[in-house]
């Protein structure tokens, strides 16, 4: 490690991977390192081994890699090639007496409406139509003012009145974390035509294997990365960055520094109030995050070759809503079986699961750790009560689980506050549907990236990562 660089990035996500890569290509005399609090890269593009089993530990798909996607022409941009394999079904529902396969291909998901729901046919094939209509009229850059105050899951209730095909929708609400009263119908309906058009994938390998190429695509290229290693004060002089001290008390100096650790900490904890504009400190104290939730983690020795990768159990399209209002009642799962996507994630003949939900982080007085956030024995023994109820649910569709399960642990929204040092373990960064950061700050050469500032998931984190990395490099040249 030097004493100084041109660049220091806080964080090792998509988005301090995206500008790290960005900048060592663009210019590879730069001296630049990523500081990393964790012991691996990736953020919430993660995953990890017990006794063999392979779990992811965030994101499970990513859109944007597909042919025309904007992610996969800037990789392909920056030389990176990496094989993605496509998510299709992109999730099947187990409702009480009906399955229903969301499927992205657009003439099998209508046959499909027609096997489950044949009344609503017709409303759904004009539901597709209007979602390719309103696409076609902002991508011409014309406006759509009969839909200005028409939220997502009301825009599909017009054509389509059916709560379980509401319910298959809404998950793309769920992808940015908003309730469906909150997400515009018009920006809905542009997410629902480019993922049909474009695709959900899984990165060959799982989201590790993922994150572990891009660290390895930066350091060939010139960059350095310290794992294990907290930034714990972003330094500055006369309004301008001069470079961070860790943990261990060592100051490296720097021209500019980007983080992409939350935003909240990056500015109130890690830089300081004080050297910001009160309305920027009010601004960035009332900035909205996305909600936590829990995610089980299950290896079991069991064949589950016959279940789809990806679906959701049980119907509860306002699961958001409750959340908010802090209420958390197991109404609703996504469960995921990787290895029925990317067989080499196997572990001999079995088979791990993630099951997960959004609820809310202060749940039972921080799921019972109270306000100390002391994970001691009640915490620990709330902790195996809701792994039990989360596998009663998954045992309505794979049945005979809970006897061959080979381990379990449970993450709950404390767990990824801990581990991401994110702000009540918000799941994707800032509410997208607010006035949100600029990159840039009131601070000389302090530059934000990633879902803090963007808002959503990995592909717009590493997207912005790219953008960021890139400005800097032609500024600095
Ligand atoms: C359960 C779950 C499911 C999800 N599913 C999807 C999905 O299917 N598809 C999708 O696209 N997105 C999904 N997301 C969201 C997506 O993973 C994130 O929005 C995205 O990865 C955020 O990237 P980022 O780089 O902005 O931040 P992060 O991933 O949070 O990375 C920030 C990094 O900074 C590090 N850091 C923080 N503070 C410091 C510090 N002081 N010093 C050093 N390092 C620090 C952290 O350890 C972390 O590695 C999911 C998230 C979760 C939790």
């Amino acid at each position: 490690m030097k004493d100084k660089y041109d660049v220091i990035i806080i964080g090792c996500g998509m988005g301090g991977l995206g500008s790290g890569i960005m900048l060592q290509t663009e210019n590879s005399d730069l001296k630049t390192i990523i500081f990393e609090q964790h012991n691996i890269p990736g953020g919430y593009v993660t995953g990890f081994k017990r006794k063999g089993y392979y779990f992811d530990g965030g994101a499970e798909g990513i859109t944007s890699v597909g042919e025309n996607g904007l992610v996969k022409k800037a990789l392909t941009e920056l030389g990176i090639d990496y094989e993605f394999i496509p998510i299709e079904p992109l999730d099947v529902y187990y409702f009480d007496d009906k399955k229903f396969n969301f499927y992205l291909d657009k003439e099998k998901l209508i046959k499909e409406v027609k096997r489950v729901f044949p009344k609503h046919l017709d409303g759904f094939k004009e539901f597709l139509a209007e979602c390719d209509r309103i696409f076609q009229e902002i991508s011409s850059g014309n406006k759509i003012p009969e839909y200005d105050n028409l939220c997502y899951l009301d825009l599909i209730g017009k054509f389509v009145p059916n709560d379980y095909i509401k319910d298959v929708f809404n998950l793309f609400c769920l992808w940015y974390g908003a309730k469906p009263s909150e997400m515009p119908g018009v920006f809905g309906a542009m997410v629902t035509r480019s993922v049909m058009n474009g695709g959900v994938y899984y990165p060959k390998g799982g989201m590790q294997e993922f994150s572990n190429m891009l660290r390895d695509t930066y350091t060939s290229r010139g960059g350095e990365v310290v794992f294990s290693t907290m930034a714990k004060k972003i330094l500055i002089e006369d309004n301008k960055v001069i470079g961070v001290e860790l943990e261990n008390g060592k100051r490296i100096k720097c021209d500019w520094l980007i983080s992409n650790a939350d935003i909240k900490r990056t500015i109130l904890e890690y830089s300081g109030e004080k050297y910001f504009p009160k309305e920027y400190v009010d601004f960035i104290k009332n900035l909205k995050l996305t909600p936590s939730g829990f995610m089980l983690h299950l290896g079991v020795e069991m064949d589950l070759s016959n279940y789809p990768s990806h679906f959701q159990i049980g119907k509860d399209y306002a699961i958001l809503e409750k959340t908010s209002k802090g209420q958390f009642k197991l109404s609703k799962l996504a469960v995921r079986i990787p290895a029925n996507i990317d067989p080499d994630l196997k572990n001999g003949d079995n088979y791990s699961i993630v099951a997960f939900m959004f609820a809310p982080y202060d749940w039972k007085d921080y799921w019972l750790a109270g306000p100390e956030k002391d994970r001691g024995i009640k915490y620990k023994e709330y902790k195996e009560q809701v792994a039990d109820e989360v596998i009663s649910i998954i045992e309505k569709v794979i049945l005979g689980l809970r006897e061959k399960i080979a381990v379990k642990e449970l993450a709950t929204p404390l767990t990824f506050e801990r581990y991401l040092q994110v702000t009540e373990g918000a799941w994707f960064g800032s509410h997208k549907f607010q006035k949100l950061p600029d990159s840039e700050t009131p601070i000389d050469n302090l530059l934000l990236v990633g879902a803090s500032v963007r808002g959503s998931g990995a592909p717009s984190a590493l997207n912005h990562g790219f953008t960021v990395g890139d400005e800097l490099a032609k500024k600095i040249s």
